[in-house]
Parts: structure tokens; C-alpha cells; sequence
């Protein structure tokens, strides 16, 4: 019988747990016995170290290191090059930081890793959700489901301190590399998300950079160009971060780096910090008022706002955020582990999910039935909605291409929408749908998700189409297209997704990475 564990896959760490057979949530420590790992992976020679160790020998091999790949999720372009001119898509390097979480899960729980949850944020896009699940299955990891990372948190936090009193809550959570702001109803057994808005790249990295550029700036005066030194600059991107936390405690501290052969020192107060942030933070209350505005309410409707994320531990993000609201911001979730523990539970929800399904369509013998699940002291059910608009590109009435949204903004998730469109030509053989992300209506605000093309039978007059877009539990679109001339349904259509691997790329990446041996040291 084996395991089903929840994780959240982080742009700087990452971590897992599960629910134990008295219903509690357990963090999964890595075989080096930390509960998070740093989603940092260095190619070294025929090893691949994932982790701790990755980050520390960065130094002795910067271009064999890669970190942050989060941020490239669903990015067709980007690759990851060694050294030796070896290419890896963010697929592959978010899958090798899997495949290590995976055998650690494993030794540790010394079973079977069957599956898992993995959490992405709520702001994430269609390519970057696909991107996590393909990234999974190429770690050979089934995922069964994917669940916003707010949403997760809310769950940890619903199961262990929800109470039977309705409360709305506000989950900002900021990350190592982005930032979800999701506002929630809370009833005795139901959380429903009522609006998300966020940055898809905003986060702790962003916070390090500031300081970075600082130094940068302040090195070059002293005639030192840390950019042509690639061990101190790698140095400098280590020692930024350290220096980031210790101002979280301290007022003041120092990086001290060897720059070409010279050394080098950089004082950092607080309040220099500050300054250097604020803009971004001022960013993330922008979101703030966004999301409260799709939820149709004011800070002073909120019962609670929860933290979570390691850039929370910053005073400056409370400091701001109680300025902004008036509300003191509340730390009851680990900021670290909530999201991997909210992911846990929703594992034991999908579990149950498919022992019903399985039931209902009379495969008793299904493997699904050997997992046992455990109860848990609360129980939710979670209603989820689409953080951007799906629709279709369209010729208007004066023949300019345009974006019309089938499936809005904000609605609860699963949704399937349709809208009424025309063929444009007598005797038209095919139909080619260019399916969009985002809300307006002129493309150039827009992100194209990919084409679906489909044979139809000519016709001599322009006929009716009706295009069907839902949107599943894991927001993965889906199109399906109904002829109204004919009555015919012609099915659900095949996306080829243009941020995307193909499903031929994800098996050779599956072959590639398998090869590998992968370690945390
Ligand atoms: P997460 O993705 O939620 O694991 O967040 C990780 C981010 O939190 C990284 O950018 C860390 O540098 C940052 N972080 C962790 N601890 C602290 C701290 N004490 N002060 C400031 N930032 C922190």
C-alpha cells in the first residue's frame, strides 16, 4: 500500500507531508533531516545534487547551478544550459527537485510514494499549471491533483483552528518568487474562495536583487566589477539572501565578499532595507485592494489576515500590511509548512474522491481501495475560481482579430462556459481556435494558451458553432465544439499548447531524467 503525500514545490524551497494514520499532518524531512529542501540543483559531473549541498558548492561551479526555475514555468524558451551545452526545460529541473523529494518521501516513510498534491499559486496561468503536471510526470510521480497554495494554507488552517463560526479571511502570501493574495468564506464545512489577485513574480528574490543592486552599485564605485567574477557574484546572490533574514532580526548587517582577488564590504541597516522594498511591497497592497474589490468587500469585512510564506517573517510586510488595513496581521500557520500540509489534506480528499468514483463505476478491485484514509478532526469542501479569463480570438464586424472571453474571470471552478460564434467562409473544411488567457478584449493584453484545429464538413452557407471552454478542479482548460447546423458534437479538441511540452517531449524528458542519479549530496 503505498503513500500519498502533499507538496509544495517552492521557487526557493521546497517541502512535503502527509497525514499520519491518526489523522495529524507530518512534515517529511529530506534525507538530510530538514523539512525544507532549496529547489537548487547543480549538474556535477554524473551527479545531480539537489538541495543544501546544491546551493553550498554552487560557488565551485555557478554555471552547473540553477535556482528560481519556478519562474520559468510554462516559459517554451527558456532552457537551463550547463557547462558541457546540455539543455534542460524548467519541466525537467522542477522534476529532478521531485524525483529527490519523491526517494526521500520514500526512505523516510519506507513505502511507496503512489502520488501527490502539488501546490502552485493561485496567480499561476494555465502553461505554468500544466508545466507543474508535466514536471511531476516526469519525475514519475502521479499527481493527482494540483490546488492553489492559498488555498492549501487556508485548508492546514481551517482543519486545525477553523471553528463553526463563518469568518472571511484574507491568506497573503508571499513567497520566495511570487505573491498570492486570495480572500476566503469560511463556514463550519465550507471554504469558498471569493477573489485572488497577486504577482507571478514577486517574491524574496526580488528582495535579495534590491540588495544586490546595491552592492553592485556601490562595488563599482570602489572599481570592482562583480559581474565579470562569476564565484563572487554567486557569492553575493548567497550572502544577499543571508543578509535579507538577519535584517528580519537585527537593524543592521554586513556582506563581506572577495571580489577579483579583493575584498570587499557592504553595511545594510534596516532602514536602507526598507526603502529599497517598499515599492515592491506597495505593489503587493495593490493586489490587496484587487482581490477584495472582485470579492465585492472592504478591509474592515475581513475577520483575519493569515501569513504565509517565508518573505512574511520581513517586520516591513506586517508593518505595511497593518498600516494599509488597520488589522494586525496573524501568523497562526507555519509560514514554511502550512501550503505542503493543506496539500496533504487535500490528498486524502481527491483519495476519497476516486474510492467513490471507483465504486460508483463498479471496479471494486481498484488499486485505490488498498489506500486507507484516515479522518481527519474537520473536513472541508473547497470551492476554487478561475484567476483569469479564458476565451477565443475572433474576427469582429470590421475583419480585426480580437480576444472574446467564453469562461470569465473569477468564477468558481469547475466552470464550463459557452459563447456562439460563425464559420467566416462558405465551404470552410476546418476550424482553427486560438484559445487566450486574460481579459480584454485587444490581444496585445492577452497570453495565447495554444490552437486546437478541427475538421469540418463543407458547407455552402457560413453555419453556427458553438465553442464550450471548462476549466477542471486542477484549472486545466479544456475546449469542446458543438456544429448547430448539423446537431453534431465534434468533441473535446486537442490543445496544442504553445508554452508547453508536448506530450512526446515529456516522455523523453521522463527517459532523460530517470538516467540521472540524483542525490542531496
Ligand atoms: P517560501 O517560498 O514560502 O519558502 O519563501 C521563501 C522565501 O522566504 C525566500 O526568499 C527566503 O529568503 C524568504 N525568507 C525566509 N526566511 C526569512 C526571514 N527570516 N526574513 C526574510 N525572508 C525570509
Amino acid at each position: 500500500m503505498g503513500k500519498y503525500i502533499g507538496i509544495d514545490l517552492g521557487t526557493t524551497f521546497s517541502c512535503m507531508a502527509y497525514i499520519n494514520e491518526s489523522g495529524q499532518p507530518e512534515m517529511i524531512p529530506n534525507s538530510e533531516g530538514e523539512n525544507t529542501t532549496p529547489s537548487a540543483v547543480l549538474f556535477d559531473g554524473d551527479s545531480t545534487i539537489v538541495g543544501r549541498e546544491a546551493k553550498s558548492q554552487s560557488l565551485f561551479e555557478p554555471q552547473n547551478f540553477e535556482q528560481f526555475v519556478k519562474r520559468h514555468m510554462g516559459e517554451r524558451d527558456y532552457l537551463f544550459t550547463t557547462k558541457d551545452g546540455d539543455k534542460y526545460s524548467p519541466e525537467a529541473i522542477s522534476a529532478i527537485i521531485l524525483a529527490k523529494m519523491k526517494s526521500d518521501a520514500e526512505s523516510y516513510l519506507g513505502d511507496t510514494v503512489d502520488g501527490a498534491v502539488i501546490t502552485v499559486p493561485a496567480y499561476f496561468n494555465e502553461a505554468q499549471r500544466k508545466s507543474t503536471m508535466d514536471a511531476g510526470k516526469i519525475a514519475g510521480l502521479e499527481v493527482i491533483a494540483i490546488i492553489n497554495e492559498p488555498t492549501a494554507a487556508a485548508l492546514a488552517f481551517g482543519i486545525s483552528k477553523g471553528s463553526d463560526k463563518p469568518q472571511t479571511i484574507m491568506v497573503y502570501d508571499l513567497g520566495g518568487g511570487t505573491f498570492d493574495v486570495t480572500v476566503m468564506r469560511f463556514d463550519s464545512e465550507n471554504i469558498t474562495v471569493l477573489g485572488t489577485a497577486g504577482d507571478r513574480k514577486l517574491g524574496g528574490y526580488d528582495f535579495d536583487n534590491k540588495i544586490i543592486e546595491a552592492v553592485i552599485e556601490v562595488a563599482s564605485e570602489d572599481g570592482l566589477d562583480i559581474n565579470k567574477d562569476m564565484t563572487a557574484r554567486q557569492d553575493l546572490q548567497l550572502k544577499a539572501e543571508a543578509a535579507k533574514k538577519s535584517l528580519s532580526a537585527k537593524d543592521k548587517t554586513n556582506i563581506t565578499l572577495n571580489i577579483s582577488g579583493r575584498p570587499f564590504k557592504y553595511t545594510i541597516t534596516r532602514e536602507d532595507f526598507v526603502d529599497m522594498v517598499e515599492p515592491l511591497l506597495f505593489k503587493t497592497i495593490g493586489s490587496m485592494e484587487n482581490a477584495c474589490d472582485e470579492a465585492g468587500l472592504e478591509y474592515s469585512d475581513l475577520d483575519k489576515i493569515l501569513l504565509v510564506g517565508g518573505s512574511t517573517r520581513m517586520p516591513v510586510v506586517r508593518d505595511c500590511i497593518k498600516e494599509e488595513t488597520g488589522i494586525a496581521p496573524s501568523s497562526e500557520v507555519h509560514p514554511d509548512e502550512a501550503v505542503a500540509i493543506g496539500a496533504a489534506y487535500h490528498a486524502l480528499d481527491v483519495l476519497k474522491d476516486m474510492q467513490k468514483k471507483a465504486k460508483q463505476s463498479g471496479d471494486t478491485s481498484s488499486e485505490v481501495f488498498d489506500v486507507e484514509i484516515p479522518e481527519t478532526s474537520r473536513q472541508y469542501t473547497f470551492t476554487d475560481v478561475t484567476s483569469h479569463g479564458i476565451g477565443v480570438i475572433i474576427q469582429n464586424e470590421y475583419g480585426e482579430e480580437e480576444n472574446s472571453v467564453i469562461l470569465p474571470k473569477n468564477v468558481q471552478v469547475p466552470a464550463e462556459h459557452t459563447n456562439h460564434y460563425t464559420t467566416t467562409v462558405p465551404y470552410q473544411e476546418k476550424l482553427l481556435i486560438r484559445v487566450t488567457q486574460g481579459e480584454e478584449t485587444d490581444l496585445r493584453y492577452v497570453t495565447e494558451i495554444g490552437t486546437a484545429e478541427i475538421q469540418i464538413s463543407p458547407r455552402e452557407k457560413i453555419v453556427g458553432i458553438e465553442v464550450t471552454i471548462s476549466c477542471d478542479e486542477n484549472s486545466i482548460i479544456h475546449v469542446r465544439v458543438y456544429d448547430k447546423d448539423l446537431r453534431q458534437d465534434l468533441g473535446e479538441m486537442h490543445i496544442d499548447r504553445v508554452s508547453n511540452l508536448s506530450d512526446e517531449e515529456v516522455k523523453q524528458s521522463q527517459m532523460r531524467i530517470s538516467k540521472l542519479d540524483i542525490s542531496g549530496e
